[in-house]
């Protein structure tokens, strides 16, 4: 077996046995991204060089004993989150040359875990997009159809993932960017509680609704990545001072006396392809098959998701981006000749159409005259939201519900058409709404052999009920053993 195949938890084993070493493993994967990174496209920067120094450290460590639970893991990480002395874009012409000074607390945790990280995933510029084509740099392509998106805005890292060409990668979630490009690549994508996962060193998109998530190869890894990456952190105070715990803890549990609800809104959506809705009925069977109980619950305004992120979203984003001003962070146009047409060339050169748009957008829902319409009018609507989930969780412990309404859909076909892009987030926005956690499995295939997903969503904080339940569901079915033909 080529060593780039392995899951984290099959790799842990190996290298602690010193069946293969750190080193062996990092040229593999690197070898893997030669061969196939110029058909996939998945990454922005590869640090070859600093991976190798990183993986003969971890021969070393490894060899005196050190256990760190990623110890030589080569690790991909999408270009939204600060590496210090590492390139990062965030997929956009503004950040094309940011080098940040510091690192995400997210990757400090994952190096201080000992894992290796080999490069920075592409992603649609400022994470706002859900096909990865809204990046600056390159286009994605799904590993399982090159011809199709492989979702996003973390489509490199899902990418990634599913060609094994690392062997798990870091994203964010603010609408979906975890749970969907998951679901089209065929790999596990968690986006977990609000303030679980520490935002210190993520670039802002829309800062009540972004998380940094997990793609990974197998429910276990991705338990596993989101255990180092989880807890406290004083430098974000939205993140929560909640003990973390061992998200595999209750994998000996099966799922009998669980109860399972599937919202009836879900069910009737237009629009929904017939082999996703396919494969879900037949996850609803397996859960059942599993000895969960399957109830139908109601999240009523779930009509009202799409159209309450796609204001709050744009909303924060529009305040967020203002300090890419061409004064302290990237790019400034050489041309301007004052202040305000240095403000002006450099935001109309600097950031891409989508960005633009999301921009206009939220100044407008923000703007005076407009604001009780608009932004507070959605935030009404996403309490409503949050006491929908907090009625349905009186009486199950996990939601189901489909990822995307269709499999990866072809380059090209959505992109000059963003209302039917944002259109394709209903299923995932709700859980960035109300701060829940959601995971995105493997659980079918479309007649053309593409991946699909299904989504399981919990309770604030019950991240290990979730795993629980994925993990059981991932032992009854084989579908993300199945690998695409590169
Ligand atoms: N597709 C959604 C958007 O464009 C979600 C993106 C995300 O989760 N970062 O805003």
């Amino acid at each position: 077996m080529n060593l780039c195949m392995l899951t984290i938890q099959q790799a842990q084993a190996l290298l602690r046995e010193k069946k293969i070493t750190a080193v062996e493993l990092i040229r593999a994967v690197m070898d893997r991204i030669r061969s196939i990174e110029n058909k996939v496209g998945a990454f922005i920067t590869l640090v070859e060089t600093s991976a190798m120094e990183q993986a003969r450290e971890a021969d070393r460590r490894i060899d005196s004993g050190d256990s760190s639970v990623l110890l030589g893991i080569p690790v991909a990480v999408k270009d939204i989150l600060c590496t210090r002395g590492i390139r990062t874009t965030c997929g956009s012409g503004i950040l094309k040359n940011f080098i940040p000074p510091y690192d995400a607390t997210a990757i400090q945790r994952l190096r201080e875990a000992g894992a290796v990280i080999i490069g920075k995933t592409n992603m649609d510029e400022f994470a706002m997009g859900s096909s990865t084509e809204y990046s600056a740099f390159k286009v994605t392509r799904n590993p399982w159809d090159l011809s199709r998106i492989p979702g996003g805005s973390s489509g490199g890292s899902a990418a990634a993932v599913a060609a094994d060409m690392c062997l798990g990668a870091l994203g964010s979630d603010t609408g979906g960017s975890v749970r969907q490009p998951a679901s089209h690549c065929g790999v596990v994508g968690m986006k977990p509680t609000y303030g679980r996962v520490s935002r210190f060193g993520l670039v802002a998109f829309a800062s009540s609704l972004d998380q940094v998530g997990v793609l990974a190869k197998s429910v276990y890894d991705s338990a596993l990545l989101m255990r180092v990456i989880s807890g406290h952190d004083p430098r974000d105070s939205t993140s929560a001072p909640v003990p973390v715990p061992d998200y595999t803890r209750d994998f000996k549990e099966g799922l009998k006396g669980v109860t399972i609800g599937v919202p009836v809104e879900y069910r009737s959506l237009e629009g929904m392809d017939a082999d996703v809705s396919e494969a879900f009925s037949k996850s609803i069977q397996t859960m059942e098959s599993l000895g969960a109980r399957c109830v139908e619950v109601s999240l009523p305004h779930t009509p009202y998701a799409v159209a309450a992120y796609y204001v709050i979203a744009p909303s924060e984003a529009s305040s967020n981006l203002a300090r890419y001003d061409g004064v302290k962070y990237g790019f400034r146009d050489p041309e301007a000749t004052d202040l305000s047409s240095m403000y002006c060339k450099t935001r109309s050169k600097g950031f891409g159409p989508e960005v633009q748009r999301r921009i206009l957008i939220g100044t407008y829902c923000l703007s005076a005259g407009y604001y009780d319409a608009y932004y507070k009018k959605a935030s009404q609507i996403r309490t409503l939201i949050i006491q929908d989930f907090k009625k349905a969780f009186e009486t199950c412990q996990v939601l189901l519900s489909p990822v995307a309404p269709t499999p990866a859909f072809p380059i090209g076909e959505k992109v000059e058409d963003p209302l039917t892009m944002y259109l394709s987030d209903v299923f995932t926005l709700s859980a960035n709404l109300s701060g829940i956690p959601g995971i995105s499995i493997p659980c079918g295939f479309s007649k053309e052999g593409l991946p699909i997903g299904l989504q399981l969503m919990g309770n604030h904080f019950d991240e290990t009920m979730l795993y629980r339940a994925a993990y059981h569901f991932e032992k009854a079915t084989d579908f993300h053993l199945k690998k695409p033909q590169l």
